[in-house]
Parts: C-alpha cells; structure tokens; sequence
C-alpha cells in the first residue's frame, strides 16, 4: 500500500487517518472471507481486488483523469451508468458501508438518520475515501428524505449534481424523468466535453448489459440445489461491479461463472445438504458491510439471493437496444424506472419480486433487513410480511447498523428461525 501514499497525497486526503481504516481492513476481510473453505479459485480476482481496494483502481482512475477524463461518483442506482459510459466518463458507486467513517458523519448530520447516509457523507468529509476524493462531480438523486437533504451538506464539500426522481410510476412521471435523463445527458456532455452520439450511447448500453448479463449468470448458478458459492462472496462481487472497470469484470466474472457451473455438474457445494435456503431483502449493503450475511452464513444458513439494490434490482432488468437517441432515452428511462425501491409508492411490484425470487431460487425462509431510520423500507415491511405470510413463506426482520454490538443478539434470532425452518421442512 504504501507505493501509493504520493497518489493519496495528491488527491488531498487526509493520510494519517486514512493509515487508521487500512490497518482495519485486512483482518476483517480474513475473518470474514479468507476463512471459508472450499472456496472457487476464481474468488482470487476478487480477493486482489479488495487487497487493492484504495490502490489499483485508484491508480486507474487517476490515470484516466490525466488524460482529460472525468470520474463521476453516484450513490443510487437510478444514476444511469450508460450516459456516463458513452460520454468516455467512468462511473463509480460511493454509497459508504462501513463504520470507520459514521463519527465524521455525525459532526454534520443528526445521529437518527441511516447509517448509509452518515457514512457516506462521512467518507467525503474525512478526506479517507479515494474514491469520493477521485471523483470530478457527485451525483445525487431525490429519492429519501435523508438523502436528498444530504446532498446539500456534501455540496458544500464538493460540486453535485442532483437528479429528480419522481416517487410515481405515472405516464407523468415518466415525462419527468426522461426530462431528467436529458438534463443530466447535458452536464455529463459539457463536463466531458464528448458529445454522446446515437453510436456512443448504443455501445454503452450493450457493454452495461453485458455486465448485467454476466451477474445474471453468476446468480442463476445460485439457483441450483448444490449451491457453488457462498451468499457472502456473491455479494462481494456485486458490490465490487459498482466500481470495478467493466470490461474487466466481465471478463474475470465470466470465467468465475464457468467454474461455479462445472462445480454444479460436478455436485461441489459449499453448504452441507439441507442448509436452510435464505432470500435477504431490503436495503442496500454498501462495500464492506458483510455483517448480515455472515452472521446468517456462520449461523446455519445460506444466502441464494438479494432482492437488494446490492444484489437482483442493480442488474434484473436490460435496457433495450433502440435506435435513435430519443428512443434509447425512452428505453432508459423504462428501464430504470422497473427499479421496485421503497422510495416509490405504491411500490408493489417490490412484494411479486420478492415471492417469485424466493421460487426461482428455492429458498425456505426470507431475511427483511433494515438499516436504522430507513422509514421507507421499515413501513414497506408490514405489507412485505402480510403478502409473505399468505404464501405461507417465513419471514424474520432484523435492523441492524455496521457495529457488531447486536451481533450475538441476532445470531441467536436467526439460529432459532433456521431451526423453525429445519423442522416444517
Ligand atoms: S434503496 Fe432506493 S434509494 Fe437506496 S440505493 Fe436502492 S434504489 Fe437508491
Ligand atoms: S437505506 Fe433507506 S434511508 Fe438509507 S439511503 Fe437508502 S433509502 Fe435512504
């Protein structure tokens, strides 16, 4: 790490705390992710990847910045990747997920608000994110409460754009965020200085697809009875596509896939038979917050899926191919808009998503996890659980934050659930 303590310093961070979140980080990725067994040799990729966390990449962008290119960093997936790709710009996802930084948050933000946000509000203002400190412009989107007048403190700190995204599905609404999609088509052309031709764009759009394409089969393998990866490292790959460079990904995921599905012809599991199946939905767990996952994954459980924005709702649905500008920001904007977030109400196509993923991927019990003050999420649970208790699928909510104070506590909550789940099998 320390050959890039000069690219730290020129990116102005603060690098005597920043020392401090380093040392913490390789012991807590050994614990949690070195320490499985019988893990694929393609989890190694992902492995240097995270060993290079604030390095490599890093590295890469400042690189692309030399050259004239600008780095755009978003903390929502409504940010359209495709305008940002065809425009030359590289796109990062920022969305803060560990603990380190949620005292510097705190310095600006009251203490009852979502962990995601004071992290990542934190990240930026402690200058010990390289990431936040890469990026040439933020962008935020109306989507919470929290959120959105977040935006306005990080604005002081950095320049930020913000996109307004509507909390309907209307006809309407859709006028609206098309109308946004071109505002922001417009910033992304006049920072970059690179028009996005109806080429640009089509290329763009089939490259994200692609990366979506490969998540998707990386997941479908999770479908199977013998399970080839464990829930821990799929999320790990899904949060490391939100900056990795895509092409890369694809590559390296692609040959990951190859190997998961020949472990499938070959009956290699990583679970005992009759591991108790978990479907985690809620909210999103930004890179490195693996709590939930291992606490279910060391408790007796396996995770198959995440209706989460860190799982299925970053990369279920394409964007169709079109023709014309117009028509490819209609489809765009289609596409994002399918995205089921609590933000939107109503919002029930979040409740068939969540029973068909339980079907596609045979799970036997749904995990709700909630991160604390996330209303949307918390109130959306009620109707979660009455859909869920219909179909006669069990359910367990669990809020949690990044500390591990609860740890216990909820280990002993999801023990006895994967026991209630054992036994009416
Ligand atoms: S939960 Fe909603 S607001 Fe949060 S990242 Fe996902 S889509 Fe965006
Ligand atoms: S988890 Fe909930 S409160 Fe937190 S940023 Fe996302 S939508 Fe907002």
């Amino acid at each position: 790490m320390a050959d890039y303590r000069k690219l730290w310093e020129s990116l102005d961070m603060d690098l005597e705390k920043h020392d401090q979140l380093c040392a913490v980080l390789p012991e807590f990725y050994g614990d949690i992710y070195l320490s499985q067994e019988n893990r694929p040799e393609g989890m190694n990729y992902y492995n240097f990847v995270v060993s290079e966390i604030h390095g490599f990449r890093i590295q890469e962008l400042a690189e692309h910045r030399k050259k004239g290119g600008k780095v755009f960093g978003s903390f929502c997936i409504y940010v359209p990747d495709e305008l940002i790709v065809a425009a030359g710009a590289i796109g990062v996802g920022l969305c803060g997920g560990s603990d380190f930084w949620i005292p510097d948050g705190e310095k600006v933000l009251p203490r009852n608000i979502c962990p995601l946000i004071k992290a990542s509000v934190g990240a930026k203002i402690s200058g010990t994110c390289p990431y936040f400190q890469s990026a040439d412009i933020l962008v935020g989107e109306t989507t919470c409460d929290g959120k959105k007048k977040a935006w306005e403190i990080l604005g002081k700190y950095t320049p930020i754009h913000v996109m307004d995204l509507p909390q309907m599905k209307r006809g309407k609404d859709k006028i609206h965020w098309i109308d946004e999609l071109k505002i922001f088509k417009d910033l992304v052309e006049k920072m970059t200085g690179n028009e996005i031709t109806e080429e640009k764009l089509k290329e763009a759009v089939k490259l994200i697809n692609e990366k979506r394409r490969v998540l998707q089969r990386l997941y479908n393998t999770r479908k199977s009875e013998v399970l080839p990866i464990s829930g821990k490292d799929a999320l790990l790959i899904t949060q490391i596509a939100f900056y990795d460079d895509p092409k890369r990904f694809i590559e390296k995921t692609s040959e990951l896939c190859e190997e998961l599905e020949d472990r499938i012809k070959k009956g290699i599991s990583v679970f005992e038979e009759n591991t108790p199946r978990i479907l985690v939905t809620g909210t999103p767990m930004a890179i490195p917050n693996w709590k939930l996952h291992h606490i279910i994954e060391t408790s007796g459980g396996a995770v198959v899926c995440e209706e989460t924005c860190t799982g299925i709702r970053y990369f279920e649905r394409l964007v169709k191919e079109a023709e014309s500008i117009e028509e490819q920001m209609e489809a765009i904007a289609d596409r994002y808009l399918s995205i089921n977030c609590a933000c939107f109400t109503p919002n029930d196509g979040r409740i068939e998503d969540i029973i068909r993923l339980y079907k596609e991927y045979k799970a036997d019990g749904v995990v709700y996890y909630n991160l604390p003050f996330c209303h949307t999420y918390a109130v959306e649970y009620n109707k979660v659980k009455e859909a869920l208790d219909n179909e006669g699928i069990p359910v367990i909510m669990i809020e949690s934050d990044y500390s591990l104070q609860d740890v216990g506590q909820i280990k002993t909550r999801l023990e006895a659930f994967f026991e209630m789940i054992k036994t009416s099998k």
